[in-house]
């Protein structure tokens, strides 16, 4: 009998109403859940730590024209203290860039990998991000941490858009930024759970359950958590030709660090995955159902069939998206992605916004039987996917955001 029914979201979503960053207690109690969820279906999930970059910080402060204003250390940038005049980088052009030298910058663009390896070479001394809306109640700022290995540091901080808005009247200024903090070792898990087929190879099924800070990640992803659960049983009673492997990451928000270790650690089985399906963002209360063929052009059009034959409304695109998928891809597993994508702010993600409310059950289980009738194909149709080699478009997409120049993070 399937449980994962309106009434058992309802649950979940509130038993889960908390912050769950990578490598943290929250984190791990939430892992300890989903394997007791699992545990209620008689079905046996098993945690696989692996480590993760933690930070503590140690002191952090901007002071612009003699203000103070609240900021958070990027963890990962340069370890220290700047002073010099402000900077105000409206876009990453060879003028702008070349009048950064010896300046704190206040980039108007997300600080990628690109652009801080431009501002570190070209002079800069510290720099200063934001993150926020100025109609929103909020002043949330953001943890925000380097999500790519460099060898230039420079120190950055980020404050809140409504801060910037003053900031930006003290172009020239003197400002003073400080970022240190301290770094170490720490935990994060993924928990397996396997449900043997009839041949040898695996269709692996993930989705991350951790969050970014202020969120309580109900629509990012504990929906998606959600579908895993109900494929865990959907499995258990259905046939299935092929194997199939349950995949809750941890620590997808620092970098889909969950997924990449799962990857290294399971490097030689990963050939024998016909198709790695990824669950990000489902089931918000006003969106758009869009399907990813993260392989190639015969995936696209056979997604698009699929869902007008099963009558499901919905979008394909054929690309990657910013989520675990990518560690896959990257290793040359055949993968799929689905969405929900809100219309406007009616769920925002990696926000204090991100609750219960976002999600829409009766809509959520939509998505989820819809997914679990494409698993059921990918499961057991032969020759399924027909075509299983990364076409060079996404290769080339999955390089360059896993190089950061995506600006991940
Ligand atoms: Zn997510």
């Amino acid at each position: 009998m399937i449980t994962i029914d309106t009434e058992k979201i309802t649950k979940i979503l509130s038993d889960t109403a908390y912050v769950r960053k990578p490598g943290t207690k929250q984190e791990l109690a939430c892992a300890d859940h989903i394997c007791s969820l699992c545990g209620e279906m008689g079905l046996e999930a098993k945690k696989e730590p692996f480590k993760v970059r933690m930070y503590e910080r140690v002191a952090s402060f901007l002071k612009v024209d003699g203000k103070e204003y609240p900021c958070k250390g990027i963890m990962g940038s340069g370890n220290g203290r700047a002073c010099a005049p402000l900077y105000l980088l409206e876009s990453a052009d060879d003028v702008s860039l070349s009048r950064c030298c010896g300046k704190i910058v206040l980039s108007y663009k997300q600080v990628g990998a690109a652009l801080y390896e431009k501002l570190c070479k070209c002079g800069a001394v510290g720099y200063i991000v934001f993150n926020g809306s100025v109609t929103r109640d909020d002043r949330d700022i953001d943890e925000k941490r380097i999500g790519f290995e460099t060898d230039m540091h420079i120190p950055g901080v980020c404050i809140h858009l409504k801060d910037v808005l003053e900031v930006v009247r003290a172009d020239g200024k003197y400002a003073e930024l400080c970022n240190e903090y301290r770094e170490y070792e720490g935990y994060s898990q993924n928990i397996v759970l396997d449900l043997q087929g009839n041949c040898d190879e695996t269709v692996v099924i993930i989705a991350h359950y951790d969050t970014t800070e202020y969120s309580h990640g109900a629509y990012d992803n504990m929906s998606g958590c959600i579908a895993l659960l109900h494929l865990a049983e959907y499995f258990s009673e259905h046939r299935h030709e092929r194997n199939i492997r349950l995949v809750w990451c941890g620590a997808e928000e620092v970098g889909l660090i969950g997924s990449r270790a799962y990857c290294r650690d399971h490097k030689r089985e990963l050939e024998k995955v016909s198709l790695c399906i990824n669950l990000d963002l489902l089931g918000c209360v006003m969106g758009n159902f869009v399907s990813f063929s993260c392989i190639d052009e015969t995936m696209e059009s056979f997604l698009a069939d699929f869902a007008k034959h099963s009558s499901f409304p919905g979008t394909v695109t054929y690309g990657i998206r910013s989520s675990d998928s990518n560690s896959f891809i990257e290793c040359g597993v055949p993968t799929v992605s689905f969405a929900r994508y809100p219309v406007g702010d009616t769920a925002i993600s990696h926000t204090r916004y991100d609750t219960a409310e976002c999600v829409d059950k009766d809509v959520l289980m939509r998505d989820i039987e819809y997914i679990a009738k494409f698993a059921d194909h990918a499961a057991n149709a032969p020759d399924f996917p027909k075509v299983r080699e990364i076409s060079v478009k996404i290769k080339q997409e999955v390089e360059k955001y896993m190089s950061g120049k995506l600006g991940l993070l």
